[in-house]
C-alpha cells in the first residue's frame, strides 16, 4: 500500500452554545477544522482531523495545520501509510516540532491500518476495556449561578464528570466551584481548570478558598515551574494539561511528583502514535489520564473513543465526546454520547465515514 494522494479539507464548526471561554478573556465561536484524507494505490483512504482551540491555546492555529501538511506531503507521496513508525519517522525528519500539523496524517494512517487489517483502532492500539468510556463535560466560563445551571443541565443529559472554566479573578472563581460543587453528589467529578490563567498569588489564594472541597486543580498557572509550587501548596488532587506536551515533560513531572493526573490531548503530542506511548507510559507509571484533543468533530471524537476504550478502565479519568458540542458533522459513524458515555465503532479503522457534503471540495491536493 502506498500513499498517492493527500487531499485537505477545510471545515468550519460553529459551536451550540454559541460561544466557549476560558481564562483570560479567551473564547472561540467558530473553530477552524482541517480534514486530512490519504488516498492508497489501492483506492482505499483514510481520514484524520486537526481542530486547535482557537489560535491562543497551545502553540497551534487553524491555517497552521494546512501549511503543514504542504510542507510535509511531498516527502510522505510514495510511503507506505501502514507503516505508521516509518511515517512519523519521515514527519519528524521532514520537520522539525509542530506536532499538531503531523496528528491528521497520523490519524489517516492508523484508519488505513484498520482498514488494511480489518481491525477497528481501538482493536490495534490493545483492545477494548469496558463496555462504555465515561465523558466529561467543559463548562464554559461565566457567572457562578449560570455554570451551576449549565451544570444540572448536562447532569440531566447523563454526565457525572464536569470540568469548570476558571482561570479568572480568583475571588469569582473561588463563588464558582463552590457554586457548582454545592449542587453535585458524591461520586460526581469537579475540575476547576483555570488553564494558565492565574498567577502564583491568585492560584494559592483559590487553592486555599476551595480547601475543603471536592475539585481537582488543573493547570493553575502558565509555567511547569508556577504550577509545581502551587501542587506543593494543595492537598486537591492534580492534573497537568498545557506543560504536559510530551514524553519528556511527562517523565520529568512524574519525577516530581507534580501532578495525579494528565490531559492527554492527541493533537498536542503529534498524533495517535505518540499518545499511545504516553498512554501506555502512564499506565505503568500509575498516571490517571482525561484522553482527548484540543478540540474536534467528529473524526476526532472518534479517535478519541478509539484510545479511550483501549485504556485500562482505572486510568480513564475521562473522555470528551466534541461532537456533540458543534453544529456541524464532519463525518458520519462517530460515537454519539448516550448517558454521559461513548464507545469506540467496532468496525474497521475509525469507523467513520467522511461528510463530503459537509466538507466540500479539498482546498489542496498533494500527489
Ligand atoms: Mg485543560
Amino acid at each position: 500500500m502506498q500513499i498517492k494522494t493527500i487531499n485537505v479539507y477545510q471545515i468550519d464548526l460553529p459551536l451550540k452554545e454559541g460561544r466557549y471561554s476560558w481564562a483570560d478573556g479567551k473564547y472561540v465561536e467558530v473553530f477552524d477544522c482541517t480534514v486530512v484524507e490519504i488516498e492508497t494505490d489501492d483506492g482505499v483512504s483514510g481520514y484524520g482531523e486537526v481542530c486547535p482551540l482557537g489560535p491562543f491555546y497551545l502553540p497551534a492555529y487553524g491555517p497552521g495545520v494546512r501549511t503543514g501538511v504542504a510542507e510535509l506531503a511531498p516527502h510522505l507521496i510514495g510511503a507506505d501509510p501502514t507503516e505508521i513508525g516509518k511515517i512519523n519517522l519521515i514527519m519528524d525528519t521532514a520537520l522539525l516540532g509542530h506536532p499538531y500539523v503531523k496528528s491528521g496524517i497520523d490519524m489517516a494512517c492508523w484508519d488505513l491500518l484498520g482498514k488494511k487489517t480489518g481491525l477497528p483502532v481501538c482493536d490495534l492500539l490493545g483492545g477494548r476495556h469496558g463496555d462504555t468510556v465515561a465523558l466529561y463535560r467543559a463548562i464554559s466560563q461565566e457567572a457562578p449561578d449560570k455554570m451551576a445551571k449549565k451544570i444540572a443541565g448536562y447532569r440531566d443529559e447523563g454526565y457525572t464528570k464536569f470540568q469548570l472554566k476558571v482561570g479568572g479573578d480568583p475571588d469569582d472563581d473561588i463563588a464558582r466551584i463552590w457554586a457548582t460543587r454545592e449542587i453535585l453528589d458524591r461520586g460526581e467529578v469537579l475540575i476547576a481548570d483555570a488553564n494558565t490563567g492565574w498567577l502564583m498569588h491568585e492560584a494559592a489564594r483559590v487553592v486555599d478558598g476551595v480547601a475543603k472541597l471536592d475539585v481537582y486543580i488543573e493547570q493553575p498557572c502558565k509555567s511547569y515551574e508556577e504550577c509545581l509550587t502551587i501542587r506543593r501548596r494543595t492537598a486537591r488532587p492534580f492534573i497537568l494539561d498545557e506543560n504536559i506536551d510530551g514524553l519528556q515533560a511527562l517523565l520529568r513531572a512524574h519525577g516530581d511528583g507534580a501532578m495525579d493526573v494528565i490531559n492527554l490531548k492527541i493533537s498536542k503530542v503529534g498524533g495517535i502514535t505518540k499518545a499511545r506511548q504516553i498512554r501506555d507510559l502512564c499506565v505503568s507509571l500509575g498516571i490517571a489520564m482525561n484522553i482527548e484533543d484540543s478540540w474536534g468533530g467528529d473524526i476526532i471524537t472518534a479517535a478519541i473513543a478509539h484510545l479511550a476504550h483501549s485504556t485500562p478502565e482505572r486510568f480513564r479519568f475521562a473522555a470528551t465526546d466534541f461532537n456533540s458540542y458543534v453544529t456541524v458533522q464532519t463525518a458520519t459513524g462517530s460515537p454519539k454520547r448516550e448517558n454521559g458515555q461513548m464507545k469506540a465503532d467496532d468496525t474497521p479503522g475509525l469507523g467513520i465515514v467522511p461528510d463530503l457534503g459537509s466538507l466540500g471540495s479539498p482546498i489542496a491536493t498533494y500527489s
